[in-house]
């Protein structure tokens, strides 16, 4: 483990779903109403280096199709949010993807110059997914495939890094964890700050409830939504959950419904936040 733990962390809120059921997310939930469920990612900066966790989706092309299959009324722009913390996309000097969804990689193509970090097994699984017959393309939905079109751009020109499971410091002080479930090869990120190693999940969760349980019993939740099974869902929540050491205030959830209590707000744009983690 890296000593390096000089990381500024800002988690940037871009987009919002309208009214959508609980039960969609996470098992468990039916009688839990529907939320406006936040859509972010983090940018993370040391000297050296300008790095995002996932770079939300832009409103063009298919990223616009999907934006209205999916039912998500409200964004704004990422370039704008990095715009307000001084960031233009030519800074970006890393990207570390999560996991493929369209939400999570849908502006890569707008980095030019970014390293882009995203598992081996996420990538060649989706290709592999996608080349099934079309009956299994439940699989495949929230996948964009211009996004994957935009990864394969970035491996000719030698900026795609296929991560091959868990490698401590892929940037000095960020290291990425394997976590498939949610997808195929998700992986989470741990970064070490000034308040300690923050862990950023990816979709591995969708809420604290995954991780504490329906009843505060600690029983993990598996998610509504996922490719693989549960069992490696609750594998990587216990991943998660290790990492953590039971300190919740070290988690970011990317859809986190509650938008980062705890955490100050650093600047508040046509609605959509962005708050300082570490
Ligand atoms: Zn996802």
């Amino acid at each position: 483990m890296s000593a390096v733990s000089d990381w500024e962390v800002h988690v940037i809120e871009y987009a919002r779903s309208k009214d959508q059921p609980w039960a969609s997310l996470i098992q468990g939930a039916l009688g839990d109403g529907a939320i406006d469920l936040p859509f972010s990612f983090v940018l993370a900066r040391r000297p050296g280096s300008v790095a995002l966790v996932d770079c939300g989706f832009m409103r063009e092309g298919q990223g616009e199709v999907m934006r209205a299959k999916f039912g998500i009324p409200e964004w704004i722009s990422p370039l704008r949010m990095l715009a307000e913390l001084g960031v233009a996309p030519d800074d970006v000097t890393d990207i570390v993807v999560s996991h493929a969804h369209f939400d999570h990689m849908g502006s890569l193509g707008k980095f030019p110059k970014a390293r882009i970090h995203v598992q081996k097994r996420e990538i060649l699984s989706w290709y592999e997914l996608l080349a099934l017959p079309a009956r299994f393309g439940a699989l495949t939905e929230i996948i964009n495939p211009d996004d994957l079109r935009r990864a394969f751009d970035a491996s000719i020109e030698h900026r795609l890094n296929l991560v091959d499971g868990d490698v401590d410091d892929l940037l000095p002080g960020l290291d990425v964890r394997f976590g498939p479930g949610h997808t195929p090869g998700q992986q989470f990120a741990v970064i070490g700050t000034a308040r300690g190693r923050l862990v950023v999940s990816g979709d591995c969760v969708y809420a604290k409830r995954n991780l504490c349980g329906h009843a505060h019993d600690g029983v993990y939740v598996p998610l509504s939504n996922a490719v693989g099974s549960a069992w490696d869902q609750l594998l990587t929540m216990e991943r998660i959950d290790k990492e953590l050491g039971g300190d919740l205030s070290r988690l970011i959830i990317l859809h986190d419904g509650e938008r980062w209590p705890g955490l100050p707000v650093v600047a508040e744009i046509d609605g959509f936040r962005i708050v300082r983690a570490a």
